[in-house]
């Protein structure tokens, strides 16, 4: 569904990533874990076009994806839900969840799309009518979430989901991105720190370094990998 073939991008002269090859298929959880500033938000941010690569090509349904703006890649099927959250928090909880639809037009689908969401979260139904800066941290991320949902993504992009929240709240939102990806046959390309709970929901990972991709397997055997059960997993 998406490949990635030699791509290097940079911030100035400073490149980020160094000629990196990745794939992933249609049905999949993949993740990609590595240490702060290995170069994966920046892997994403190439991916959705926000900082476009400076060689390499990107593939989305076998269709070159890189040059198109960031909107013209939402219309293609990819969302992003970014590191940190950024919802608006000043639009209520049910705004924000228009906000994601905004390039559709099938009313009916973007309410049966509302109800699966209110049904996957159903604290935001209860809080639909609330500004989204008042809600706590795990429930910014179910919205964040839902938003990027709301555009029906055949590709989730996650940018981080467990960044700064509390385990059960963490394990709870893993667990949904399971049943998205069970349920609604949403394909995940999941960035994560916390490499082993990525690991524990993903089929397969890669693991980063430096700019580069230095192991990719199953996720069972990334998992039980000596190398990265020490630099990952702490153990
Ligand atoms: P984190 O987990 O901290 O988000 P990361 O693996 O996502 O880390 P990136 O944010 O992609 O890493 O950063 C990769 C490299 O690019 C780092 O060396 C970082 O300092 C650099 N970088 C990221 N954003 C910028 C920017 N806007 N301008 C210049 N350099 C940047």
């Amino acid at each position: 569904m998406l490949e990635l073939r030699k791509i290097s991008t940079y911030y100035g002269n400073i490149q980020a990533l160094k000629g990196i090859s990745m794939e992933v298929a249609q049905g999949e959880i993949v993740t990609l874990i590595g240490a702060n500033g290995a170069g994966k938000t920046t892997t994403l941010m190439s991916i959705c076009g926000v900082v476009p690569p400076r060689s390499g090509e990107i593939l989305f349904e076998g269709r070159p994806i890189q040059g198109l703006s960031p909107n013209e890649i939402v219309a293609l099927g990819i969302s992003q839900v970014p590191e940190g959250r950024r919802i608006f928090p000043y639009l209520t909880v049910a705004e924000n969840l228009d906000m994601g639809a905004f390039l559709r037009g099938d009313k009916d689908g973007i309410r049966q799309d509302i109800d699966y969401i209110f049904e996957l979260f159903p604290i935001l139904a209860d809080r639909r009518h609330q500004a989204g800066g008042t809600l706590s941290g795990g429930e910014q991320q179910m919205l964040a979430i839902s938003r990027a949902l709301m555009a029906r993504p055949r590709l989730l992009l996650l940018d981080e989901p467990s960044l700064g929240l509390a385990p059960l709240v963490v394990k709870r939102i893993f667990e949904i991105v399971r049943k998205i990806n069970a349920e609604s046959n949403t394909t995940i390309f999941l960035v994560e720190q916390n490499a082993n709970l990525a690991l524990k929901v993903a089929h397969r990972g890669y693991v980063m370094e430096t700019g580069q991709i230095t192991l990719t397997d199953a996720a069972g055997n990334l998992l039980a990998n000596e190398a990265v059960r020490k630099a990952y997993l702490g153990i």
